[in-house]
């Protein structure tokens, strides 16, 4: 392949690679149709789960080989997340970086999750970009909070662990591919170009600092349908909707408080409980619940007077989309950012997920609904939101584009 060489109008090969869960590919999916409209050559390499949202956007999809193709989080554990990263990078790269390689592809698009995405450009010498469902959180001032100091003892430890050689899967890394992964790798695999799908204005300060990261604004290409969804029963009615997001959503104990907190009330709920949990476990759930394990979310929120939720970087996105006030409940470390900012900007207020109890819950989603000063902040950045969405995959695909021209010179 020579880099060097080609036209510019020439149709160029990109190969995209994903971390596999919804939260890291739904805000990708605008600008790869955008990449694939102006003629470039998209192949997207992912896990079968997600074939059909991928060819939707015109992109050739391809599935992984491996042995592991599934990302589940049993409870958010640090150690585990680290670990699973480095497996998972060692089992991409062991099944697919021979099929990459005869793709002879002219560049890569990673996530920033995806850590053999960045280390498969590496190895084949390509330029590569950085698309980020979320904010950069590493060297984050923010994240020295009493609240977070068990899990920065946590990566302490293993960063020492490290250090006097005990991870055995980096030694691999290291034999086998002369790979020597940084912990910043296995959190955001930072780039020449690293594009943001969220507003700058919205960013902890420390990201907006940073001038390597490109904010274009959400981008809400994929929206679910779901032709049995019973909207009809929201009209007229205050309507609350609780999701924990696609990857930490198996909480059974957290779906009971919420039933405590809001039986016989006069909202109606709907509840997103995931794939994980079997819905046959709130059969006698009351009249004022919806229970699906998945429902049409950006269509929901449309409805909603309230979204409780994990703090996923896509649903705050969506509900300030939709102008939704928040009750945020964050289990990791970026979200814990995401809930600080949308309570600062006086859109939601925070809870722990791990001290909450059915009073509280009521406590504050009543006083979150009732009080209109919530609403009209949501509706004040939703006006900047729908503005940003109409180009943010027209502007991430420009600097793209940009971005390639200029490694090629
Ligand atoms: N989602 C959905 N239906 C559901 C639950 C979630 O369509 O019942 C979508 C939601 O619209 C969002 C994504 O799944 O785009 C979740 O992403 P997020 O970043 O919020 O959280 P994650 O799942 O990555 O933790």
């Amino acid at each position: 392949m020579a880099l060097c060489n080609f036209p510019k109008l020439e149709m160029r090969k990109v190969i995209i690679l994903n971390f596999p869960t919804h939260g890291c590919i739904n805000s990708l999916l605008g600008t790869v149709s955008e990449l694939v409209n102006r003629g470039e050559k998209v192949i997207y390499y992912c896990t079968e789960e997600f074939r059909n949202k991928i060819e939707q956007t015109g992109a050739e999809f391809r599935p992984y080989h491996g042995l592991l193709n599934e990302f589940i989080i049993k409870d958010y554990d640090i150690f585990r997340l680290l670990k699973f990263q480095i497996e998972m990078t060692v089992d991409k790269l062991e099944y697919n970086l021979d099929a990459i390689r005869k793709e002879d592809p002219d560049y890569i698009i990673h996530d920033s999750l995806c850590v053999w995405g960045k280390q498969i450009a590496t190895i084949l010498k390509l330029p590569a970009v950085n698309l980020m469902h979320s904010f950069p959180i590493v060297s984050s001032s923010e994240l020295i909070t009493f609240y977070n100091i068990p899990v920065l003892l946590k990566v302490g430890l293993y960063k020492f662990m490290d250090f006097i050689g005990k991870n055995s899967l980096k030694r691999e890394l290291r034999k086998k591919f002369h790979i020597n992964l940084a912990l910043g790798d296995t959190f955001i695999n930072r780039e020449g170009l690293n594009i943001v799908y969220s507003s700058r204005h919205i960013a902890p300060s420390s990201a907006q600092k940073m001038d390597d990261f490109y904010f274009v604004g959400p981008s809400l290409f994929f929206k679910s349908e779901q032709s049995d969804f019973p909207f009809e029963q929201l009209e007229g009615r205050k309507v609350i909707y609780i999701s924990l997001g696609t990857m930490h959503n198996d909480n059974p104990l957290f779906y009971k408080k919420c039933i405590s907190a809001f039986a016989g009330k006069e909202y109606l709920i709907v509840m997103s409980i995931g794939l994980a949990t079997n819905p046959q476990k709130f059969n006698d759930a009351p009249k004022n619940f919806i229970i699906r394990q998945s429902v049409p979310q950006q269509m929901l929120l449309e409805k909603v007077d309230l979204l409780v939720t994990h703090a996923g970087m896509n649903s705050v996105n969506e509900a300030i989309y939709n102008g939704v006030p928040m009750l945020l409940l964050p289990h990791q470390f970026e979200q814990k950012l995401i809930s600080q900012r949308v309570s600062e900007m006086g859109m939601g207020k925070v809870l722990s997920i791990k001290k909450i109890t059915a009073a509280k819950l009521y406590e504050k989603a009543e006083d979150l609904v009732s009080n209109p000063k919530y609403k009209k902040q949501a509706l004040k950045y939703k006006s900047m939101f729908v503005e940003d969405e109409k180009t943010s995959h027209i502007k991430a695909t420009d600097k793209i584009f940009n971005y390639i021209s200029e490694q090629d010179k």
